[in-house]
């Protein structure tokens, strides 16, 4: 289907036939359906250590004399928790805020690298360039956003599982090696940022967090606590990855969505 308008114009003693694409089309033709990708900001999201939990105060709920309702609210939270984009500036002193990421980067092709049956479970799997060397989809050269997905979003109602939380405030959760964000941002320059089913792209047991640094040299942003428990087609989808534009954040929370092809039952 051509997803066309055909304008008619008369200018000039001349009939001009303008064939002009419609993005509403998207929207309303009903081929598309929206996948959301994104955890509610409530008193269980999970946030980093060092990131303040998302507080949220009822303020004022109240019918008037007339039986009109007003309600306001106040929230407050870290850059770093739900479902979130990092900003290059996250792991790099010159690196871009969330304000600077260009929507041509934010409206791009999505592509799953589903690795979940080779995590299988385990917390302690990392993720190294020779299990994946042949899967990797890289949209032909053009610009796209890569999700990893563990298979970790089925343990998201269980915060200590989830993040693997032991002792002593440290984490155990699976990630990729540095070696395959060196490998992603060397080979794959088409990338534009690179996302995960866990609460970090460096594996939960990390100390010296290489795939953040890596990522952020390349000026890559990067998305944690992608909610993965609905089936995504592993290409073919446009992602949405529209964080609140906080002028110099490090990160921000963010509204992530696919806009996929209905897939026939
Ligand atoms: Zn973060």
């Amino acid at each position: 289907m051509a997803y066309v308008t055909v304008v008619f114009a008369y200018i000039s003693g001349f009939f001009i036939i303008a064939i002009i694409a419609n993005s509403n089309d998207v929207l309303l033709n009903g081929d598309y359906e929206f996948i959301d990708l994104t955890y509610p900001f409530d008193k269980n999201t999970v946030y980093w250590t060092d990131s303040q939990e998302f507080k949220f105060t009822k303020k004022i709920g109240v019918f008037d004399d007339d039986g009109f309702w007003y309600a306001t609210n106040d929230f407050s939270a870290g850059e770093h928790g739900g479902t979130h984009i990092d900003a290059p500036n996250h792991f790099k002193v010159d690196g871009k805020y969330v304000g600077d990421i260009t929507l041509d980067k934010l409206i791009v092709p999505l592509i799953i690298v589903d690795v979940s049956s080779k995590v299988n479970d385990d917390p302690d799997f990392e993720l190294y360039k020779h299990d994946m060397d042949y899967m990797l989809n890289d949209n032909m050269g053009k610009p796209c956003f890569i999700v990893f997905k563990y298979g970790w979003s089925k343990f998201a109602n269980d915060k200590n599982k989830y993040l693997g939380t032991r002792k002593n405030n440290t984490f155990n959760f699976p990630g990729m090696s540095g070696e395959v964000a060196q490998w992603i941002t060397s080979s794959y320059k088409n990338v534009v940022g690179v996302g995960v089913d866990t609460a970090s792209v460096d594996k939960g047991s990390t100390t010296d967090f290489p795939v953040h640094k890596a990522f952020a040299q390349a000026d890559l942003f990067m998305v944690e606590n992608v909610k993965l428990d609905l089936p995504v087609p592993e290409y073919g989808c446009t992602a949405l990855i529209l964080p609140m534009k906080i002028a110099k954040g490090t990160g921000a929370p963010l509204r992530l969505v696919a806009i996929c092809p209905k897939r026939s039952s």
